[in-house]
């Protein structure tokens, strides 16, 4: 099916990232898995191609694009080449940037923006914590009142699984102000690489995706002005809700096209792999299969451009936001498993890029709102 959401401006910009992705991060790519990073001079390049500032206000150095279809496409293009750089690109500028947008003062937009943009200072956002990531209305971290009349607050607590936790320079955080209110009393803070008590674990020891830097944040009696808030006190948990659709919708774009990608690189391989004198994919069986994993990749796609046209609209709901979400990343593992099974034994080698997008997938039906959790949404919708 071909498809219809996007025009010539959107495939211009396709270009352009797809242009990115040969030039810039192809030729970097084991130096990536090597390093469990993205090497800080390819941020300031995707920032000066305009990349990271599609979400930002022409007055902090942004695009100022309200069209999220060019968000899609940048996804996409990312996710064509691995899951990870989609991934720590996304939570910096679709992810984490657009709380500062929405939230922020005129003073903190002046101050952080531009280098967000430039790819100059790189973002996290810190939800999940070591006792729990569901149940974010649950989270321990604290921040309280300095008692010197100061309007300083008193961070205390950390973060676990933190995308970009090595590497960013700020951090987006949702800590307890209000021990007493359950959702209603977190908030959300800036946090500033400099600031004393802050500090960061080692990149963690991932099955999947090496080159995205995940981590752990500790924050210990770190004392930053009244002016780190971000938002109202107490609303932090709403912020969240109602940011988190634009997450898992960008997670299911990625998925899906990541998903599509590899299972077109498979057709080739069956096409020339030959087995009993002619190629894998003309038994009967893989040729089957092959035809299905095509069907299921284009039907979720068509339900997941809905939702990017919806979301472009402003029509997006959480509830189909967290259908696209789970079910992109269950068709993706499946449709990578399989790409694995039609590799044979070279599916299951690290140099092969199937082996490595097969790894990369498995986390997709947990982060960012577990598959379970998901249909917890969907099913509370359902009145159930
Ligand atoms: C590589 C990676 C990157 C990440 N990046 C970030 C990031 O940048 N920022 C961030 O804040 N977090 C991040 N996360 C954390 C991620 O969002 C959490 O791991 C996820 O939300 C699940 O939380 P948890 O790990 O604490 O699992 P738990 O909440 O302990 O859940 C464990 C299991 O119980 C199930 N479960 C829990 N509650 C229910 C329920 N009500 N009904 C049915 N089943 C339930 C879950 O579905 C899951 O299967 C990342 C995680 C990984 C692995």
């Amino acid at each position: 099916m071909p498809r219809n959401i996007y025009d010539a401006d959107h495939e211009a910009f396709r270009s352009s990232v797809r242009e990115f992705v040969e030039r810039s991060l192809k030729p970097r790519a084991e130096e990536m898995i090597r390093d469990h990073v993205i090497p800080r001079d390819l941020w300031i390049e995707a920032g000066k191609q305009g990349f990271f500032g599609l979400g930002i206000p022409e007055e902090f150095g942004g695009a100022e694009v309200e069209d999220y279809r060019f968000n899609a496409v940048m996804a996409e293009e990312l996710a064509k080449f691995n899951a990870a750089t989609s991934s720590c690109f996304g939570i910096h500028s679709d992810i984490t940037a657009p709380y500062i947008v929405a939230l922020g003062t005129q003073e903190q937009k002046e101050r952080w923006l531009p280098q967000v943009a430039t790819g100059e200072k790189i973002l996290s956002i810190g939800m999940t914590e070591p006792s729990g990531g569901s149940d974010l209305a649950a989270l321990k971290t604290t921040a309280v009142k300095a008692d010197d009349g100061s309007g300083d607050w008193i961070i205390n607590g950390s973060k676990t699984f933190i995308t970009n936790g090595h590497q960013c320079d700020l951090a987006v955080v949702a800590v307890r102000t209000d021990p007493t209110k359950g959702a209603k009393g977190i908030s959300l803070f800036v946090l500033e690489a400099e600031d004393e008590g802050f500090s960061k674990g080692q990149p963690l020891d991932k099955v999947g995706q090496p080159e995205s830097d995940t981590s752990e944040l500790f924050f210990d009696n770190v004392r930053v002005p009244a002016d780190r808030l971000l938002g109202e006190p107490g609303m932090g948990f709403i912020a969240m809700m109602q940011k988190l659709p634009q997450e898992r919708l960008g997670n299911a774009i990625a998925n899906i096209a990541n998903g599509r990608q590899i299972l077109e690189e498979t057709i080739e391989y069956t096409k020339e792999r030959k087995a009993f004198g002619q190629p894998i994919g003309a038994f009967q069986h893989n040729k089957f299969k092959i035809a299905e994993l095509v069907t299921k990749v284009e039907v979720t796609e068509a339900y997941i451009d809905d939702c990017v046209v919806a979301h472009a609209e402003g029509k997006l709901t959480a509830v189909d936001a967290a259908k696209a979400k789970w079910w992109a990343a269950e068709v993706q593992c499946d449709v990578l498993d399989e790409c694995v099974q039609l590799h044979g034994g070279y599916g299951f080698m690290n140099e092969y890029r199937v082996a490595r997008a097969w790894k990369d997938a498995r986390v997709h039906k947990i982060w960012a709102g577990t598959n379970e959790i998901m249909k917890e949404l969907i099913g509370r919708d359902l009145g159930l």
